[in-house]
């Protein structure tokens, strides 16, 4: 299959603040916090919210990048998850050939950067929302785990106000670049690739190829781990952390080679046939699913 070309997304300016009560509390809670609100009022004018009986296997809700629609199960608690998809809607454009959504590109055949805008579209849902939604901690719903932490790390790499102005203009290809800065261009689509790989194999089936996923896993830490060691040093050199910062992520990398040598094992592990209890064990797991 052909590969997608990363681009610049195109400019959005709308002011229009938001009419629909919950959109309007999402919004101030943007503002508050510095984001770019252009794509959010642009696409809030047009939006299309109802409720569905069913999407996918267990999805509760979702967001559709194509028609600017997001859809709610029906008897699900929807304010558990309604800001995670807000966030995509606010994070969505559109041109004649692509849509640009978060840090995640995508055409009518292919897509790259799925893994990793799931995973920092939950982490931001969690960061900004996790005291707004009143039923979340009932619940104790667990979304995207492992694409969340993946996604923090790169956080670490490029700095937080970067990552988060990156997403929220749907600009994979600021951060492509950001990142191309500490590591050749091809370990970074690689590395974007391998996080897909993760989430689909890994996250968003209840079953999918666990071997696959767990290879997947280990290149994305690799990556973590070459890429943080160059950005840490580079910007604790041009005094954009502190001290107290810098020693903070640098014993987090160092923790992360413990955690590549156990997938490391994991791998192998995983490489022969697993007995029941253990896909029990991993079907049980409380997962949210999420676009
Ligand atoms: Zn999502």
């Amino acid at each position: 299959m052909e590969d997608l070309h990363i681009t610049e997304p195109p400019k959005v300016e709308c002011n229009e603040i938001p009419r629909n009560k919950l959109i309007r509390r999402f919004y101030d809670v943007l503002k508050q916090n510095n984001f770019d609100t252009n794509i959010l009022c642009s696409n809030a004018k047009d939006l299309d919210m109802f409720f569905v009986d069913k999407i996918r296997t267990d999805a509760v809700g979702g967001y559709n990048t194509f028609t600017n629609e997001i859809m709610m199960v029906k008897n699900r608690h929807f304010m558990d998850y309604i800001t995670h998809e807000f966030f995509h809607m606010s994070s969505t454009v559109r041109d004649d050939k692509k849509i640009y959504c978060g840090l995640m590109q995508q055409n009518a055949d292919v897509g790259i950067g799925i893994g990793l805008t799931e995973g920092y579209t939950q982490l931001l849902n969690e960061r900004y929302f996790e005291d707004i939604t009143p039923t979340k901690k009932e619940h104790d719903v667990i979304v995207y785990p492992v694409t969340k932490k993946i996604a923090g790390w790169v956080e670490d790499i490029v700095g937080r106000e970067f990552m988060e102005d990156c997403y929220i203009r749907a600009d994979l290809d600021k951060l492509t670049m950001k990142l191309c800065e500490y590591v050749d261009d091809y370990k970074v689509l690689q590395f974007l690739r391998d996080l897909d790989i993760y989430y689909l194999e890994g996250e968003e089936k209840v079953l999918g190829n666990l071997p696959k996923a767990m290879k997947a896993y280990s290149n994305c830490l690799l990556f973590i781990l070459e890429c943080g060691y160059y950005s840490l040093d580079k910007r604790y050199m041009n005094n954009e952390m502190t001290t107290d910062e810098y020693i903070t992520i640098l014993e987090g990398l160092q923790k992360l080679q413990m955690i590549r040598l156990h997938v490391g094992l994991y791998g192998t592990f995983a490489s022969i046939p697993l007995d029941d209890e253990y896909y029990k064990k991993l079907k049980s797991k409380v997962r949210s699913r999420l676009i």
